[in-house]
């Protein structure tokens, strides 16, 4: 599985890769492609799927019979990066070309420096009568953001140094001339002259590993979030009750707050279930029945205890790599009392090892999607994880053992029928 997990991730350099990559999977297992702007025909027992703006996809199996649950995965297929802007070219002195970027999310922007990068994402195309918008993967060593030397510059280097955004962020593309543009259209046997514009996102090639004494880490660029990705596609393809309406979301734009049309804090889940439950038949009042009778868990990796830091971490909630799914806790978070106890029921009952967590009161965290979805459609969720290291650098690391917990964890959630009895309480099959 850590194979084919870093098979996965290698796929998958943007969120327009990763949705891709999933319909692809899907297809493979018979799932059938809708579009959000065709009428949907849909029969009991099959699975679809649809996708919006090509990088967030939603997939559902409903089950042969009528339904009264949603049980729904929802991690995010992006990650920090940096995204390259319109005429990137920047000439330097006859002698360079740089291409100019803006930062996506929160990379931590140092460590993207001295290591070799590559471009993809996707090319909008000029076509007789329209546009057609193709994806492209150079998939190859093409870039370096080179650092400055300490030498040149020891106060900055001294203190750790802050990196300037614009000035420090900017790859070396080649010598005079060389021009991104005419190296992607080439690639996908286009003219440069039809492209009209872009959304291209700087990656690293580099394939995830495997280390430690015992090979018990594994170190990949993105397991910010395609761990959680990979983990939830694989349990909707193995796992299911017969009975409740099952449901794999995963959101483009998490890391940079999820408000855009395709994100968690948009419509995309709420419009898609809505369809599902008319296109069952079910009113609305069926609809918000099923809403409120399942469960989300919002699956987005979590900061396991860093050994040189461990007071940046709470005094009683701390989380380790190979330690189990983490169930996240805190104001910025979905989780509570109910939720969380009904997760670690299901994953005790499959034997699957889980912890808390909870932010220092000092140290602020993080946020993720569970809440922004939530605002959206109310379903009772969960915020779940796996603990990492080194989180949004752009190679990660993360517990061996910890990919089967969360596949596991999650196919039991798929199999478990949710019963929902009165509020706050549940009969779990
Ligand atoms: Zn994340």
């Amino acid at each position: 599985m850590i194979q084919k997990l870093f098979d996965f991730i290698a796929g998958c350099p943007t969120a327009c890769h990763t949705t891709a990559a999933l319909g692809a999977m899907l297809e493979a297992a018979g799932y059938t492609r809708l579009q959000e702007t065709e009428p949907w025909e849909l029969e009991p027992g099959r699975g679809y799927f649809t996708t919006r703006a090509m990088s967030s996809l939603i997939a559902f199996q409903a089950p042969k019979g009528d339904f009264s649950a949603f049980s729904i995965v929802a991690p995010h297929g992006d990650s920090p990066s940096f995204k390259v802007k319109e005429s990137p070219e920047l000439p330097c002195e006859g002698h360079y070309t740089r291409l100019n970027t803006e930062v996506y999310g929160g990379p931590l922007l140092r460590l993207w420096t001295d290591r070799p990068l590559s471009v993809a994402g996707r090319l909008a195309l000029r076509r007789e009568r329209g546009v057609e918008t193709r994806l492209v993967d150079l998939s190859q060593d093409l870039l370096i953001i080179p650092g400055l030397a300490p030498h040149l510059d020891r106060e900055t280097a001294e203190q750790g140094g802050k990196l300037d955004r614009q000035k420090d962020t900017l790859p070396l593309l080649g010598g005079e001339g060389a021009d991104l543009l005419e190296l992607l259209a080439q690639s996908i046997g286009e003219r440069k002259e039809d492209v009209l514009t872009h959304d291209l996102y700087l990656y690293v090639r580099q394939r995830g590993t495997q280390l430690g004494a015992k090979g018990e880490y594994i170190a990949a660029p993105r397991l910010d979030d395609l761990e959680c990705v990979f983990s939830a596609v694989t349990a909707l393809l193995q796992g299911g009750n017969g009975e409740d309406c099952k449901v794999l979301a995963v959101f483009d734009n998490e890391e940079i707050g999820s408000l855009t049309r395709q994100g968690a804090d948009s419509t995309f889940l709420s419009d898609v279930l809505a369809r599902v439950c008319a296109g069952f038949g079910k009113g609305e009042e069926g609809k918000l029945r099923a809403i409120q009778g399942g469960m989300l868990l919002s699956a987005d990796n979590a900061h396991g205890v860093h050994p040189s830091y461990p007071e940046k971490y709470d005094p009683t909630n701390r989380c380790y790599l190979n330690g189990g799914v983490v169930v996240k806790h805190s104001t910025r978070y979905a989780t509570d009392a109910v939720t969380a106890g009904v997760f670690q029921r299901i994953c005790e009952l499959a034997g699957v090892p889980t912890q808390a967590y909870y932010n220092n009161s000092k140290v602020p965290g993080g946020s993720t999607l569970g809440n922004l979805s939530g605002s959206h459609v109310s379903i009772p969720t969960v915020d779940i994880g796996l603990a990492q290291l080194s989180m949004h650098s752009p190679y990660e690391t993360a517990g061996a053992e910890d990919l089967g917990h969360m596949i596991a964890a999650m196919t039991a959630f798929y199999n478990t029928p949710l019963r929902r009895e009165g509020d706050g309480s549940y009969s779990l099959g």
